[in-house]
C-alpha cells in the first residue's frame, strides 16, 4: 500500500509468532529496504514503512528467504486470523488452539472459494487462559469455554457452542454462508448476521428438495433450531459456570490486556510500543533479549510484543530500548494513527501530537478515560468510541466526547497549544468524570 512515506509492506505472521532470528532479520530488512520504522497492527501483524519502488522487490526476495512470503497475494490476504498470543504456551488455557491456527490458514488458502472473502474479513481463535481475546472483534470467532467447547460467534453474535474437534468446520461453514448471503456492497459479517440468524430459524428443508445437503442442530444458545452450515453443532448447554469466561477470578483481577506492560506472573513479558510503532533497533533489541533467555516473540492485537516463556524479569533491558514497560503509562490508553506526513490522508501529525499530549491526557487516563487521536475522520486506529476523540482538521483538532472519529466536533478546531490549554482547564475544573466518559 502506498502511503505518505513510501510503500507499506505487511508481514502476516501465523499466530503472531516471531522467533528471535526472524525478528532480527526483519529488523535488518526494515532498515535496509524501508525507513527503519515498523508498525504493529491491531490484527497482530507487522508493517514495514518507507519502502521504495526500487527496494520493494529485494524486500520481497528477502521475505521469501525467511519463508514469510505467501505463494500469492490472495493466499496472504485470506489468512486473516487473530489468535491468542500465548497459544501453546499457556497451561491454563481451556483449549490449546495452537494446532488450529495453521490448520485454519491452510483451509482458507486451499479453498479458492474463500479467496472471495472481502479484504478485511477476519477470523479469531481465542484459547482463553490468562490472556483472553475479550473485546477483540472479528467477523467469525471461536472463543474457548472451560469444557472443551468453543463459543461460535458471527459479527459479534453468539451462534452457539461447538466441540473443539468440530470447530474448524463450523467456522468455515459460517464463512460459506456469508459468501452465499452477502450482497455486493456488504463486506463484513455484521452486515449479514441478521439474515444468517433468520435463516437459522427457518425449518430445515426436507432432504431431496434442493436445500443444503446437511444441516446441523444447535442444541443451545439463542438458536435452538436448524442451522444449515453443513456441520453438526454440539448438542451441549454450557453450565452457568462454564458459560462464563474461564478463570473469572483471574480475569477480574488482571489489567485489560490492551493495558498490559512489563512482567506477568504467568511467565511472560509485555513490551508495548508507543502507539504501536517501533524502530528497527528496538525490534533487534527485543530479539536479542528473547534469544538470550530462550523465549519467543508473539505479536498481540493490542500493538505490543510478548516475550514468552520467561523465568526472569527483563524490565530493565526492555525499558532501555525505549519501549513501554509500565502498565500505568498513559500512552497505553491512547490510540493514535500515524497521521501526516506518514499518511497521505492525514490532516494532522496524530502520533507525534499524541506523544506531546500524553502528559496532560494522563490526568484523564487516570480517571479511566480512553483517548483516540486521529489524523483524519477515517479513524484507522480505533473504530469504537473513545472518552476523548481528537480528529485532525486542516492542521488543527476537533474534539468530541464519548464518540468515534466520525462524530462532529463539539468545539471549533483547535491548535495543539489551544488544545493543551482546553484539556488542562477541563481537568483542573474537574469537569471530567470517568463515570461519564469511560
Ligand atoms: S485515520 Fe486518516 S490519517 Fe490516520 S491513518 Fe487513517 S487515513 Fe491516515
Amino acid at each position: 500500500m502506498r502511503s505518505g512515506d513510501g510503500l507499506i509492506v505487511r508481514v502476516r505472521l501465523t499466530g503472531g509468532d516471531l522467533i528471535p532470528d526472524r525478528a532480527a532479520a526483519l529488523a535488518e530488512a526494515a532498515r535496509r529496504f524501508g525507513n527503519g520504522l515498523v508498525d504493529l497492527t491491531s490484527r497482530a501483524n507487522l508493517q514495514m514503512r518507507g519502502v521504495s519502488d526500487e527496494t520493494l522487490q529485494p524486500l520481497l526476495d528477502r521475505l521469501a528467504e525467511l519463508s514469510l512470503l505467501d505463494a500469492s497475494a490472495a493466499a496472504e490476504q485470506v489468512r486473516n486470523v487473530i489468535a491468542s498470543p500465548l497459544a501453546g504456551l499457556d497451561p491454563s488455557a481451556p483449549i490449546d488452539i495452537q494446532p488450529l491456527i495453521r490448520a485454519l490458514e491452510l483451509r482458507l488458502i486451499g479453498n479458492e472459494r474463500f479467496h472471495f472473502l472481502p479484504a478485511k474479513f477476519g477470523f479469531l481463535l481465542d484459547g482463553g487462559g490468562v490472556l483472553p481475546l475479550d473485546g477483540v472483534e472479528a467477523d467469525i470467532a471461536l472463543r474457548a469455554e472451560v469444557d472443551g467447547h468453543f463459543r461460535l460467534e458471527a459479527g459479534g453474535e453468539t451462534l452457539g457452542w461447538v466441540r473443539a474437534e468440530e470447530a474448524l468446520e463450523a467456522a468455515l461453514g459460517v464463512a460459506e454462508r456469508f459468501l452465499a448471503l452477502r450482497q455486493p456492497d456488504e463486506s463484513r459479517m455484521r452486515d449479514v448476521v441478521g439474515r444468517l440468524l433468520n435463516e437459522a430459524q427457518q425449518p430445515s428443508p426436507p432432504s431431496g428438495e434442493g436445500g443444503p445437503t446437511k444441516s446441523g442442530r444447535m442444541g443451545c444458545g439463542p438458536l435452538a433450531t436448524s442451522f444449515p452450515v453443513g456441520v453438526l453443532l454440539a448438542d451441549h448447554t454450557p453450565s452457568p459456570v462454564a458459560s462464563q469466561r474461564h478463570l473469572p477470578h483471574l480475569v477480574k483481577k488482571a489489567a485489560a490486556p490492551s493495558r498490559l506492560a512489563g512482567p506477568h506472573p504467568a511467565g511472560f513479558f509485555t513490551a508495548a510500543a508507543p502507539f504501536g510503532r517501533l524502530d528497527a533497533g528496538q525490534l533487534e533489541g527485543l530479539a536479542a533479549i528473547a534469544a538470550r533467555h530462550g523465549a519467543t516473540l508473539r505479536l498481540t492485537p493490542w500493538r505490543s510484543i510478548l516475550l514468552a516463556p520467561l523465568a526472569v524479569d527483563v524490565t530493565t533491558q526492555v525499558s532501555s530500548l525505549g519501549l513501554v514497560v509500565d502498565p500505568g503509562d498513559p500512552r497505553l490508553a491512547i490510540a493514535a494513527c500515524p497521521g501526516s506526513p506518514s499518511c497521505l490522508s492525514g490532516e494532522a501529525p496524530a502520533q507525534a501530537d499524541a506523544a506531546r499530549l500524553a502528559p496532560v491526557l494522563a490526568g484523564f487516563v487516570e480517571r479511566g478515560a480512553s483517548v483516540h487521536v486521529s489524523g483524519c475522520a477515517k479513524g484507522c486506529a480505533r473504530r469504537a468510541p473513545a472518552s476523548i476523540t481528537l480528529v485532525g482538521q486542516g492542521g488543527r483538532y476537533g474534539i468530541a466526547f464519548d464518540a468515534d472519529s466520525k462524530a462532529p466536533s463539539e468545539t471549533e478546531p483547535m491548535s495543539l497549544g489551544e488544545l493543551m490549554a482546553f484539556l488542562t482547564k477541563r481537568l483542573t475544573e474537574n469537569s471530567f468524570k470517568s463515570s461519564d466518559h469511560v
